[in-house]
């Protein structure tokens, strides 16, 4: 039988979500939505013309008894009252990032996971099942080119509004590399310094752009990341793994190679949301499969922990210009799989 699955938050991810658990994966349906304004939702559910229950709120979304297990698409600041009330539930859920908009609030959801005693939720970090960083990762753990000792990494987007600040930089754009790069090196954080560049005209007054984020893990790997989010020219990520005997490098997404007009080109993406537009369909494809087993696996409330308390001393590393430790308590044993593991 397919999973029958309630969607809180019918906007913009949480549509695509909708629309790919019902016409793309397999062994799943929407049976029920909401949103803070529920005639979204009906307007959604018209719009790809599917039947599904529309509730009130989240939480009568969370106790129906139709709903197996839940994603959160809402609000980031709703988060964590609906992942602790799906645990409450004893309730699969997916929750996209971020688990909570505070590392304290991602404790109140790893203690709620560990009394319940078993894994329920898996964060929405998709870069972990995109094809190009699994074969990075691959590679790596081959060890064909050693121990890896600096990652050189880049996330630059054309232009951002006037609503993106220089903290958004590190809680909206760092924090896909802040989970991916640890998930990649089996290895945690424990510092970082954020550098300011000289500032490029084409960003607004208030925002600094670019920044150069400095980190280092507990093996001694250091990884500079570029955040360039008004760089013009197109949305790129970039990552390259130097090893002991050699260099590993992200894949470029498949493009068709033009020769003319006397120049060798290939286009680049200009919206992140064609990026990893795959990774989103594996990742949850692979929470459907894992619940219908019976078991919760990839990016775990402990890592969804990891991330905001890392992004809380990016934060705060941005703020002194000083190098900021990043301390992490001792991994519970629910957690037990290193940061590698999906
Ligand atoms: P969005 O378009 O603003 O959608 C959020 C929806 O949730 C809106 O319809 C909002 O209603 C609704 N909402 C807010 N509070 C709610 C509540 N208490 N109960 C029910 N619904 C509520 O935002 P989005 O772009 O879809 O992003 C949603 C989340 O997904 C964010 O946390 C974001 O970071 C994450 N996201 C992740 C990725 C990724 O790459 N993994 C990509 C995009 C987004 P109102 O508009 O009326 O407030």
């Amino acid at each position: 039988m397919s999973l029958q699955l309630g969607v809180i938050g019918t906007g913009a991810i949480g549509q695509d979500h909708i629309r790919r658990c019902s016409q793309t994966l397999q062994g799943c349906r929407v049976v029920a939505v909401t949103d803070i304004d529920p005639q979204q939702a009906a307007r959604v559910l018209d719009g790809l013309t599917l039947e599904a229950e529309v509730y009130p709120d989240g939480h009568a979304l969370i106790q129906a008894p139709e709903v197996q297990a839940l994603l959160v698409t809402s609000w980031g600041p709703s988060h964590e009252e609906f992942v602790l009330a799906a645990i409450a539930a004893g309730k699969p859920v997916f929750c996209e990032k971020p688990l909570a908009v505070t590392a304290a609030g991602c404790r109140r959801i790893v203690e709620a996971e560990i009394a319940h005693g078993r894994r329920l939720v898996q964060v929405g970090f998709m870069r972990p099942y995109d094809a190009g960083y699994q074969a990075l990762k691959a590679v790596v753990d081959s060890g064909r080119i050693g121990e890896p000792l600096m990652l050189h990494c880049a996330h630059r987007n054309p232009r951002v509004g006037e609503n993106y600040k220089t903290d958004m930089a590190i809680t909206d754009t760092l924090i896909h590399e802040l989970d991916v790069l640890r998930w990649l090196l089996a290895d945690d954080y424990v510092s970082v310094q954020v550098l300011f560049p000289r500032k490029t005209g084409k960003a607004h007054a208030q925002l600094r752009d670019p920044q150069i984020v400095l980190l280092e893990t507990a093996r001694g790997t250091r990884i500079d990341v570029e955040i360039f989010v008004n760089c013009q020219y197109g949305y790129d990520i970039q990552c390259e793994v130097v090893g002991e005997s050699g260099i590993a490098r992200l894949p470029e997404p498949p493009q068709v190679q033009l020769r003319s007009a006397a120049s060798l080109s290939s286009a680049i993406l200009m919206d992140w949301k064609g990026r990893f537009i795959a990774a989103y369909d594996v990742e949850l494809q692979a929470f459907v499969d894992g619940v219908r087993a019976g078991r919760v696996g990839g990016p775990s409330a402990w890592d969804g922990l990891a991330a905001a308390v890392a992004a809380d001393a990016c934060i705060e590393a941005q703020q002194s210009g000083a190098i900021v430790p990043i301390s992490l308590p001792q991994r519970p044993a629910l957690y037990a799989c290193p940061p590698g593991f999906l």
